[in-house]
This record gives structure tokens, sequence and C-alpha cells, in this order.
């Protein structure tokens, strides 16, 4: 990741304390940023609160007051020390009215909140009611979150895809196999597009392109006619988790014996790799910035290599599409 310059603190700043959650899908690279928002705002006297468990633990008060050696040795940790979680209740108005009372009752003057879309959606709705003010920090492993290039995770993940690929490549080209290779990706093909480009896959199926059994056979049969004796298909689970094994079934059936391997959770932990330890840290730091110079009610992220604030509504429920160019490059790159 080139450098990436963070947004200028202010002169005289608009708060005196403020807090930082992680909530929803954990991602490593999390804890990088949370130590950002720690020691970025104690480097700027801004009091700064560590919250427990996400929005649950907010409502149960789990608040404690953070100081430097609070988030000391914890950049190379994968997951996040403040713990994570998904909390229905605070879909209620009168939930999030009580969380905002327990912030202010402590002095608090604004979240930070590291996550995804949900977590985003639970931190807009706060602020539009009771005017506390929020600021996002995209933490996914999809990386499917519109307003900004990259997600705090989303390296690692591929990272730890690829190493896979490269491991089953072996037994694949030495048994001559047909490997189908699920990762993860309910609604979006982020992940197995970067993994099935940097893994050398021969296909890769995503759900934001149309991919059906006889295009998968042609490009198998394609690969044998060019004297290709084994091959890598990446395929994102899709809505429906044991896509990779449906079209293995319907493989078998053409007569081409595959061999499935699903890489699950083990995509969502582990070492964060540098540059999401970089971008956690940019963009924690710029989420401490930003809230000091009264901006809020919307998310920080990387655009063109440059950190931008963007409005949550134009983030929320929005999709991120594919690059088509990236698809078709695979696509080349695989002949
Ligand atoms: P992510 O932030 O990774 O997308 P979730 O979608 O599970 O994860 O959301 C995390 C939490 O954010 C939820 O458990 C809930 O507390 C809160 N949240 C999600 N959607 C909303 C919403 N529409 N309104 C209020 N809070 C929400």
């Amino acid at each position: 990741m080139a450098m990436i310059t963070i947004p200028e603190f202010p002169k005289t700043k608009k708060l005196k304390s403020l807090a930082v959650l992680t909530s929803g899908g954990d991602a490593p690279g999390m804890n990088a940023a949370v130590r950002a928002v720690v020691r970025y705002s104690i480097a700027n006297d801004i009091e700064v609160f560590g919250i427990m468990k996400g929005y649950s633990g907010l409502l149960e008060g789990q608040i404690e007051a953070m100081k430097l050696s609070s988030v000391a040795n914890i950049i190379q940790r994968g997951g996040t020390v403040l713990k994570t979680s998904r909390c229905p209740e605070f879909m209620k108005k009168q939930v999030r009215k009580e969380a905002a009372y327990i912030l202010e009752r402590k002095g608090i003057e604004g979240l930070v909140v590291i996550g995804g879309d949900g977590s985003f959606a639970g931190a807009s709705l706060l602020e539009k009611e009771t005017g506390f003010r929020t600021i996002g920090v995209p933490g996914t492993i999809d990386n499917d979150i519109f307003g900004t290039d990259d997600t705090i995770g989303f390296d690692t993940a591929v990272n730890t895809a690829i190493e896979a690929i490269d491991r089953i490549r072996d037994t694949a080209s030495s048994h001559g196999r047909l490997f189908l290779v699920e990762v993860m990706g309910r609604n979006s093909g982020f992940i197995a597009l970067s993994t099935g480009i940097g893994g050398g896959a021969e296909t890769i199926v995503v759900p934001e392109a149309e991919m059906t059994l006889p295009m998968i056979r042609k490009s198998i049969e394609r690969g044998m006619n060019r004297g290709k004796t084994s091959s890598i298909i990446v395929v994102a689970e899709g809505p429906k988790p044991g896509l990779a094994t449906r079209i293995g079934r319907g493989l078998e059936k053409a007569g081409f014996d595959s061999k499935i391997c699903t890489l699950g959770h083990i995509q969502r932990g582990g070492v964060p790799t540098a540059h999401d330890r970089m971008l956690g840290s940019v963009l924690g730091a710029a989420a401490v910035a930003y809230l000091a110079s009264g901006k809020s009610g919307g998310m920080v992220g990387i655009t063109r290599n440059e950190v931008a604030f963007t409005p949550f509504k134009e983030v929320i429920g929005k999709k991120k599409t594919l690059p088509k160019v990236a698809m078709a490059l695979a696509e080349i790159l695989a002949t």
C-alpha cells in the first residue's frame, strides 16, 4: 500500500472525548485500527474509551478508559481485542436512544464504529435520531462496502486463500486433478476474483456474473485441449454456501471427476498482512481527525489511494460493483 496521508488535525478540535467499538464480522487488521484510534486520540489530547462486544457491550455499559498501553502488542493479532457481536436489540429506536444516553453520561462525545454495512446502519440511525456523532471505519474481509476501494481484512483473507490454492495446486498438478475451491463471499465476489487472479485459477465463479455448468465445462475442456492436466476453479460461496459441491456434482454427471475444498472460516482469522495493518492504522487515525474537525455521520475510506469521507446515506445498502475489467483479465490470463 502506498503511503497515504491523513486529514490534517484541526487547530481547534470539536470534541474532547470519544469511544471506539468493533461490530459485526471480525476482520484481521481491526486491532491496528483500534490501536490507531486510541493512540491518535491520546496524542491529540482527546480522552478515549474502548467499548467491548460492539453494540451489545455498549448497552451493557462495558466501557473502559483507554491508555497508550491498553493497545500495546495488538497490531500483529487477528480478530479484535475489543471483541465483537451481533446485537439485534440495536434495531430498536428506543434502544439506540438508551445507547446515546449511556455514552453521554460517561462524557463521551463521539463514537468510532469499526465494522461493515450493518454496523454503519446502526451508527447512522443513532446519529440521526439522537444527534450523537458517529463515524464508520470499514472492517470486513469481503471488501463489499460502497464508498471505499478497500476494507480492512480483505487483503489478509485473499492472501490466506491464495496460500491455500498454492498448496492445493501442488496436489492438483501432481495427480492431474480438477479442484473446486470455495471461498467466502455471500453477495460479492471480491475475494474470489482476487484469489482467482492471484492464484492463477482456470475459472472464477462469482455471484455478480453468470457462470453456467456448460460454461465451466467449456473452460475445463479448453485447458485440457491445450494440454493442461489439472485445473483449479475458485467459487464464491454465494447466498447458499455449498455451491462448489453442487457444481462438483454437476460436473460429475458430465464425466468430470473433481475434488472440493471449502476454505471457510480460516479466511477470517490469522495474522493481518502489512497492508491491512497499514490500512487500519491510517483509517483509525483519519476517523479521529475527521471527528475532531466536526465531520460525522459517514464513513472514512480509501478512494484512489486517498483517504475520503463519504456520508452514510451514500454507503449503506449500496452494492459495490465487481470490476468487469478484472473479470475479463482473469479469463484472458487463465487461457
Ligand atoms: P456488519 O457490520 O459486518 O455488516 P451485521 O450486519 O451483522 O454486520 O451488523 C452488525 C450489527 O449492527 C447488528 O447486530 C446490529 O446491532 C447493527 N445493525 C445492523 N443493521 C442495523 C439496522 N438496520 N439498524 C440498526 N442497527 C443495525
